[in-house]
């Protein structure tokens, strides 16, 4: 199922947009507010994210600089503008946005805009992927891909590698870690995530340059680029 989140805090127009959308089979993640949304965007992946550009807290053009600034986000980016600003328009395709919407819009287009962007962006990559930095993981074919290598992971790794890449740039706690890839919700009360984070570092980190994989001490873990 196509993933979009919306970021729009004009009510009505999100809810027609949820409402249109749902119904023409899509799975809308929608957010009024601006940070939020920029958070709800680093923590899942979707296929498109939709900005409006004045937001509370932080304005689309914002949330689409913050976003392009990731490696590897390839995501497409859909600006919803308001009439007559064309300065609007030209800094969010500057930001790295793809596309963009003047409001009020028709139904029809918006979903062809859609269909286009999201066709655009599983041509070029192929369905269901993870990035950080050089590191890839290919959630259909199984595969990690980092700096152009593949890495060969067991099957436990690659879950846990899955759920670190799902919350990167989240502090994941140890027992988040055991719930969620051992499917335990008790402290077995043994060290099995700080062996298996360890057996990834040695695939995942050891011989590049840039550590991914971080101990955060007292709290658990987090991948980013830092
Ligand atoms: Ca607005």
């Amino acid at each position: 199922m196509i993933k979009i989140l919306i970021v729009e805090d004009e009510i009505p127009v999100a809810e027609s947009m949820i409402r249109g959308l749902t119904e023409a089979g899509y799975q809308v993640t929608h957010e009024p507010d601006g940070l939020m949304g920029l958070q709800k965007a680093y923590e899942a992946t979707f296929d498109l994210i939709i900005l409006d550009v004045i937001l509370p807290r932080m304005n689309g053009i914002e949330i689409s600089k913050k976003l392009h600034q990731m490696d590897g986000f390839e995501t497409p980016v859909l600006f919803l503008t308001a009439l007559g600003s064309a300065d609007d328009i030209v800094e969010g395709l500057d930001t790295g946005a793809d596309d963009y919407l003047v409001k009020p819009f028709n139904f029809k287009e918006l979903l062809a805009r859609i269909r286009a962007l999201t066709r655009r962006k599983s041509a070029n990559v192929g369905g269901n992927m993870l990035r950080l930095a050089d590191l890839m993981m290919d959630l259909d074919a199984k595969k990690v891909i980092r700096a152009g290598e593949e890495l060969k992971l067991t099957a436990r790794e690659f879950s846990l590698l899955e759920f670190l890449m799902k919350n990167k740039n989240r502090v994941i706690s140890r027992n988040d870690i055991l719930e969620k890839v051992w499917d335990m919700n008790f402290d077995p009360g043994t060290n099995v995530v700080d062996v298996y984070v360890n057996y990834l570092r040695n695939k995942v980190d050891k011989k590049f340059d840039k550590r991914l994989i971080h101990t955060i001490v007292g709290m658990g873990y987090v991948m980013r680029e830092d």
